[in-house]
């Protein structure tokens, strides 16, 4: 194996959103270039990056110039098509590789791959006809969820069906295309477990971090979480299972709820920083997107310790209705810091930004998250 690619070389990144940004930002601080690949210009990641390569994630052209430039590949969007990270693969290492991408872009692969390795998460079915849709539904019983395979994120591509005559609406509404349906999970708390796992096999966490969500979207995250406490080892083990499984070289985010009969099940796997550990910036000797830095370029990973417990509520496009936000309100606060995401587009329901508070308490912080967040408007 050759030596760790250290500050000074030059990282690539698919993808151009606020994942990329922040990943740039810590990257930039340790002194390494970076270069951004995404089919739009002026990004949050372009804005930050050294270059911005601005093409469509199947143009081979544009990928063999991007990687030929680069030491390291990593990604910040994992739905880029198989042909971008074959193409990148064949000039620079891809981490995590396109296998775990391959893997995890697809929900019943994803799922598939949760059986074999023996991680337990919601009962589910292939699904790709109405005849299909109907006998799990039958199989599985209401109320059930239907998602797409493939594309699916923040809820989108996906849609509850309450009664067994729902199927053949379900079915119509996402496209008739290839889905999973999975049994609704009654569950009590949704939480994270973000690992980062080095070219040694050495990993390191997060989590769990405690998650709420509003209309399917992430709203509020809270670190550490006491009420977890007594599913943290658990989840972390079914969190290295995981990433180990998976072989992945990154920072990955493995997304489980908490049933109310207490089983901790698995809903999503990311292969990259999360929403979720977006205050670790704040709140952690070193952040995700360090981590994904140190992972991706061989370094020894970094401390994850706690500095202070943290919360964080996300900022969507509503909060730009009718006025842009007073920011100097959240501004003003001595414990609360403002991420803002350099989106020019407020659109309703779009991720624009974050604020992070810091507290003595986990519940304090989260108190004052939503209510710097409530401050922004009216
Ligand atoms: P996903 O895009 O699969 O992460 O789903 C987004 C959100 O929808 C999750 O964070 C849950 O709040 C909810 N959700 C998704 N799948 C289920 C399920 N099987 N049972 C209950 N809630 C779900």
């Amino acid at each position: 194996m050759t030596g760790p690619i250290q500050p000074g070389a030059s990282l690539g990144v698919l993808g151009g959103g606020q994942l990329g940004r922040m990943f740039a930002i810590a990257a930039r601080r340790l002194g390494y270039r970076v270069h951004v690949l995404c089919p739009h210009d002026d990004t949050p990641a372009g804005q930050v990056a050294d270059v911005e390569i601005n093409a469509p994630y199947d143009d081979v052209d544009a990928l063999k110039k991007f990687a030929s430039c680069v030491d390291v590949v990593t990604f910040e969007f994992e739905n880029v098509p198989a042909i971008a990270a074959e193409t990148v693969a064949q000039h620079a290492p891809v981490r995590p590789s396109g296998s775990v991408l391959y893997t995890v872009q697809n929900r019943l692969r994803e799922k598939e791959f949760l059986v074999r390795t023996g991680i337990p998460c919601a009962p589910f079915a292939p699904v790709r006809s109405l005849n299909e849709l109907d006998a799990a539904i039958t199989a599985l019983g209401t109320p059930a969820v239907l998602k797409t395979a493939a594309w699916g994120y923040d809820g989108k591509g996906q849609t509850l069906i309450q009664r067994e005559d729902e199927g053949r609406t379900a079915w119509s509404l996402l496209g008739a295309e290839e889905c999973v349906l999975e049994a609704f999970v009654d569950f009590d708390h949704e939480l994270s477990v973000i690992v980062a796992r080095g070219l040694d096999g050495q990993m390191a966490y997060y989590g769990p971090i405690e998650n709420d969500h509003s209309q399917h979207i992430l709203d509020v995250s809270v670190y550490p979480s006491n009420r977890l406490q007594s599913v943290a080892d658990e989840a972390r083990e079914m969190a290295a299972a995981i990433v180990t499984g998976l072989d992945a070289v990154g920072v990955i985010c493995i997304e489980f709820f908490r049933a109310r009969d207490g089983r901790l099940l698995v809903n999503e796997i990311a292969p990259r920083p999360h929403n979720s550990g977006h205050l670790t910036v704040d709140s952690c000797i070193t952040c995700q997107f360090e981590q994904q830095v140190r992972a991706i370029c061989g370094l020894p990973l970094g401390d994850t310790g706690i500095l202070r417990p943290a919360a964080m509520a996300n900022l969507l496009g509503d909060l730009w209705e009718p006025t842009t936000p007073r920011w100097h309100r959240a501004l003003a606060l001595p414990n609360v810091k403002l991420h803002l995401y350099g989106k020019h587009d407020a659109r309703p329901g779009r991720k624009m930004g974050h604020l992070t508070a810091l507290a003595d308490q986990p519940a304090e912080a989260r108190q004052a998250a939503v209510a710097a967040r409530q401050m922004l408007v009216g």
